[in-house]
């Protein structure tokens, strides 16, 4: 679903929540800690209600230490009680192209509901729109 214009379909959010969702994640991006990959990334979480949390990766020189900014916003969320009322993710990073999560970051994303909207946006302004359950569609369960 690259750049499909917004047509008010509820199969993606409507474009205004998307770019505030963007923004936020490029403003999180901002408070990056990562001296060891150079790769800033920022996540957004949107909550049903509106609320939002935004999360930024956390690197260490013990590289399993390691926290990606998908990870950071939703446990931030889940955090503040958030979980089953969570609708959508942005995650951005210093790159042009779109940025996906990563395979663990898609594990924790497949415990939301499966039809949350996970946003990947690159400087270059194009945009990838998807439902989370397409980017993990073999989640680990038990
Ligand atoms: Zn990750």
């Amino acid at each position: 679903m690259k750049n499909k214009p917004d047509t008010g379909e509820a199969d993606h959010l409507p474009q205004a929540v998307r770019n505030e969702l963007i923004s936020l994640a490029i403003s999180a991006k901002e408070k990056s800690y990562s001296p060891y990959s150079k790769l800033r990334v920022g996540a957004a979480v949107l909550t049903a209600s509106g609320k939002i949390y935004s999360g930024t990766n956390i690197e260490n020189a013990s590289y399993g230490a390691t926290v990606c900014a998908e990870r950071v916003a939703i446990f931030k969320a889940i955090s503040e009680g958030h979980r089953e009322d969570i609708v959508g993710l942005a995650v951005v990073s210093d790159q042009a192209q779109p940025i996906p999560p990563c395979g663990m970051c898609r594990q924790v994303l497949s415990e939301l509901p499966e039809d949350v909207r996970v946003i990947m946006a690159g400087n270059n302004g194009e945009f990838i729109e998807e439902r989370m359950s397409k980017l993990l569609p073999y989640k680990f369960y038990l």
